[in-house]
């Protein structure tokens, strides 16, 4: 989960990284009363949960309040790298004769925590370690290792520092290693780490995405509401419906509704429909052993969903069973919203009874089947994802 810009750069302030001064606004009005407040040039930093906004015209200057609350106005109505813009960081300008970065984050092919540094920032380290790799130092720590001040300064050293900025950057090195630990983050990034003309250093930008699986002991970041957050941008209303009803699920851009019995058929479900040419709306997990009131709950978020076309459901009943997933299934038709072709593949469990279940329904509201393919043991899954792809582009029905 990330954290805005502005409360990265709050918490790099408690820990003693410089930053420049500035406020959060919400509204025009808002805006120029910073910039008063100010008294400076200025620069407008649209606040979304995603990198990259100096390219996408997300970082705009202003030399007066006037200007700025001009500016903020097409900011704040502006869609940004697909978020929209509902704040407004204001914070004075800088005079920046260089660009650095710092960051910290986990080597997962050597299970390390790394701090790496270089002395050209402001883009993306990607990029940089593409073009050109011998220019990023790197420090390595086993998880259980500390890192030391003077780990600090042999990084500010290699990084290409001396004198009074090498000590700074060298606290802000170790800085930056503390907050990671000290929230559970899973990257800590200054890009980029600006030195002024004056020969300062402050942190121009700040980046700090948290490890979801440790936010239950950060009491302070649970305040600040980062649950409802992805690494780039916000919850949408149907993962927050998804998560009030213990169902794993992201929305995806694609149109056919996925249906898993759990999280390992889920990915490998929507690799099936990629590459038999469909595309997913989502992911989904019925979150181990799902009511037949989740099961219907899993299939209404589907069928809520504008962008689905076809919902594609397999269930291989394992703990949960498959007559628990007939019921939870039949739960739903009976509310009689589907408007939506269902093809769908159960097996596994109880899956004799799942059928009967279903057969024994359909004897009694045949009506309630128009629009769902139920297959079992003898048809293969790949043969139903077709079916989905097929449904999804509005061919014709099978009866199943
Ligand atoms: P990002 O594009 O989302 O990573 O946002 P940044 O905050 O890193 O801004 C992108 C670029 O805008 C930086 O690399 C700088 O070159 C420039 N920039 C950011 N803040 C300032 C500032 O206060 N003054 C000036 N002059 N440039 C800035
Ligand atoms: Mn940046």
């Amino acid at each position: 989960m990330r954290l805005y810009e502005y409360e990265a750069k709050q918490l790099f302030a408690d820990h003693g990284i410089p930053i420049p001064k500035g406020f959060l606004a919400r509204s025009v009005e808002e805006v120029m009363s910073c910039a008063e407040r100010i008294g400076d040039r200025v620069v407008l930093k649209a606040q979304i949960l995603s990198g990259g906004r100096g390219k996408a015209g997300g970082i705009l200057v202003a030399a007066s309040p006037q200007e700025a609350a001009e500016k903020a106005g097409s900011l704040l109505a502006a869609t940004i790298k697909g978020y929209p813009v509902k704040s407004v960081y204001v914070e004075q300008a800088l005079d920046i004769a260089k660009e650095l970065y710092i960051g910290v984050t986990i080597d997962r092919v050597n299970y390390k925590v790394v701090l790496i540094g270089c002395e050209e920032g402001g883009v993306e380290i990607e990029e940089i370690a593409r073009r050109s790799p011998e220019q990023i130092v790197k420090f390595s720590r086993n998880i259980d290792e500390q890192f030391f001040s003077y780990d600090g300064i042999a990084f500010a050293q290699q990084i290409g520092f001396s004198g009074k900025a090498l000590q700074t950057v060298a606290k802000i090195a170790k800085a930056v290693v503390d907050i990671f630990y000290r929230y559970d983050a899973k990257l800590v990034e200054v890009n980029p780490l600006a030195q002024l003309q004056d020969g300062s250093l402050v942190a121009a930008d700040a980046r700090i995405s948290i490890d979801e699986d440790a936010l239950f002991r950060q009491g302070q970041l649970q305040k600040l509401g980062v649950e409802d957050r992805h690494e780039e941008g916000e919850m949408t209303d149907r993962e927050n419906q998804a998560r009030q009803a213990r169902i794993p699920y992201l929305d995806l851009d694609g149109d056919i509704g996925m249906f898993p019995g759990g999280a390992g058929f889920g990915i490998a479900g929507n690799d099936l429909i990629i590459d038999l040419g469909g595309r997913p709306a989502n992911f989904m997990d019925s979150g181990g052993g799902p009511s037949p009131e989740r099961i219907a709950k899993m299939l209404m978020l589907l069928e809520e969903n504008p962008r689905v076309k076809a919902i594609f459901g397999a269930r291989f009943g394992g703990v949960s069973r498959c007559d628990d997933f007939a019921k939870g299934v039949i739960l739903f038709l009976k509310t009689g919203k589907l408007t939506k072709p269902i093809a769908m593949r159960m097996t596994g469990n109880m899956w004799e009874e799942g059928l009967r279940i279903f057969e024994e329904e359909r004897k009694q509201n045949p009506h309630l089947f128009d629009k769902v393919e139920i297959y079992g043991i003898e048809t293969p899954i790949e043969y139903v994802a077709k079916r989905a792809v097929e449904l999804a582009r509005g061919e014709e029905r099978k009866t199943g």
